[in-house]
């Protein structure tokens, strides 16, 4: 019996799952909508080379990447920093995207892939009422599968699709989309700059979000991302205001230079249904504190292969009903998810915060290095006892707000308890009611604790 499954694009995750299932001789071809030469961004990535190690796939050769360099975090007035110090071999590689994707492209074509490039997939084929997933719609034609495997990015036409039994979120609201602008510049001649730093702002310009500065290959790379739209007229306006900071940054544009969105929540509460799992930026899998997504995406993608493979050893798994990928869901909630679930919590308490308040917690350290180190990597944060007694005693002008950040954290363990919970078999009325636990742990009032947090407390006045 031929196992058909069909990817919709060529994420990462999904390249990843479609070679490993093609090395098990199942039958998978891969539709991407754009044309060979144009997958990926036009920069460099950082993320951790174990991605490959989990994966099954062979390390990238030491010549296609360098280590990213530490980071200086700047709070929003940019008079207090926050520098990473972490060894070079356990930093995240920076590689091409473009070598990357030469690369998962050439594993998956070894392994017996089809890929269709130029090929624009609809939406997902839809069979009976209301409507099980039985393969793809691709330029107009309908093409069956076994499985669907949704790697199509944020805006997957097949996730926006599926009908509402699937009970699988198909919009993802405006606050959870990192809206961004990033490209290199050419670098001024004679102008000073620091190669080994990666400088990070916080509010920067008045942007609600993130920007950084940095020198990549001989050129500036600069991003800007924030939950508001980014219009280019406001790109323009803080790129002056980086090259005030950073006189070194040129004005010829030398790379990128697209406008692109990132979601930064934690994944969809489900992502898998009968006949259909999502992977990577489609489900929402990036760090959501900085949008990383490819680590995320290829270590799910090994996942989502092991459990498909599982399924098959089962009589009658195909076509795949959600029961035979329900596996894939739990393994990535427990290995990787629960953890996303409390950076997502931070993120939105960080966001709510006034820039001030901001600052206090870079001045007093009530947020550590290593503690941003841990969020950046989507790592949980681990507060001690010892830590919070000294967080007290730097923070105590600001006790209210020093409480609120203790509240966050715990609710923040609290609601990445909840996610670790996840039904590891399929049972769909312990499922209902783990999810709605995990929604319920996700809609504490973090933006009224922050906006209480900036009012005068008992024990102290708000006071520069
Ligand atoms: C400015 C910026 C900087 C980033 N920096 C980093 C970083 O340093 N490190 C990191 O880990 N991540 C980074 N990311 C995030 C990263 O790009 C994603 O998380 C990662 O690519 C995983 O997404 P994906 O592979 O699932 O989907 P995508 O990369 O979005 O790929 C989806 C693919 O599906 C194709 N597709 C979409 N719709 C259709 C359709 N209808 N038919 C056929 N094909 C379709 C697309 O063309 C695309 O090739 C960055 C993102 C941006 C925008």
């Amino acid at each position: 019996m031929v196992v058909r499954i069909i990817i919709a694009g060529a994420g990462h995750g999904g390249l990843v799952a479609g070679t490993l299932l093609a090395r098990q001789g199942l039958d998978v071809s891969i539709h991407e909508q754009r044309p060979r030469d144009a997958l990926g961004h036009d920069w460099h990535d950082d993320f951790y080379l174990e991605a490959f190690d989990r994966a099954g796939l062979p390390r990238p050769p030491p010549s296609d990447f360098t280590r990213k360099g530490n980071i200086r975090f700047h709070s929003p007035s940019m008079a207090h920093v926050l520098s990473t110090y972490v060894p070079e071999h356990q930093l995240e590689i920076q590689m091409d995207r473009r070598v990357l994707y030469g690369r998962l492209l050439a594993l998956a074509e070894d392994a017996g892939v089809k890929l269709y490039f130029n090929s624009h997939v609809d939406g997902p084929l839809l069979e009976g009422h209301p409507g099980v997933v039985r393969g793809l719609v691709i330029g107009g034609k309908e093409t069956s599968a076994d499985l669907v495997i949704d790697a199509a990015g944020l805006d997957s036409p097949v996730r926006r699709g599926l009908p509402d039994r699937y009970r699988v979120q198909r919009d993802i609201n405006p606050p959870d989309v990192f809206n961004t602008y990033r490209a290199y510049y050419n670098l001024q001649p004679g102008k000073p700059y620091d190669s080994d730093r990666f400088e990070v702002y916080f509010l920067f310009g008045g942007l609600r979000g993130i920007a950084w500065f940095r020198v990549v290959d001989g050129q500036a790379d600069i991003f800007f991302g924030q939950v508001e739209p980014l219009a280019p007229a406001r790109v323009d306006e803080l790129l002056l205001a980086m090259r005030r900071e950073h006189p070194a940054l040129g004005e010829t544009r030398t790379r990128g230079g697209q406008f692109n969105a990132i979601p930064i929540r934690h994944q969809l509460s489900r992502f898998v249904g009968d006949g259909y799992a999502a992977v990577g930026d489609a489900a929402c899998m990036a760090v959501p504190l900085n949008g990383s997504g490819i680590h995320n995406a290829m270590v799910a993608g090994a996942m989502l292969a092991d459990a498909v493979k599982a399924a098959i050893g089962e009589a009658g798994a195909t076509p795949f009903p959600a029961r035979a990928l329900w596996p894939y869901q739990a393994a990535y909630l427990e290995g990787i998810g629960a953890r996303m679930v409390g950076i997502d919590y931070l993120k939105r308490y960080l966001l709510a915060l006034p820039a001030g308040d901001l600052d206090f917690i870079f001045a007093k350290r009530l947020i550590t290095e290593k503690e941003v180190i841990a969020a950046s990597a989507g790592n949980e944060i681990e507060m001690g006892f010892r830590d919070i007694m000294g967080k007290l005693a730097r923070g105590f002008k600001r006790l209210p707000l020093l409480l609120s950040l203790k509240a966050a954290v715990d609710r923040m363990k609290k609601a990445v308890a909840t996610a670790s919970r996840i039904p590891t078999t399929y049972d769909p009325e312990a499922i209902d009611s783990w999810e709605a636990a995990l929604e319920r742990s996700m809609h504490h009032p973090t933006s009224g604790a922050a906006s209480a947090a900036s009012r005068p407390g008992p024990m102290g006045r708000r006071k520069k």
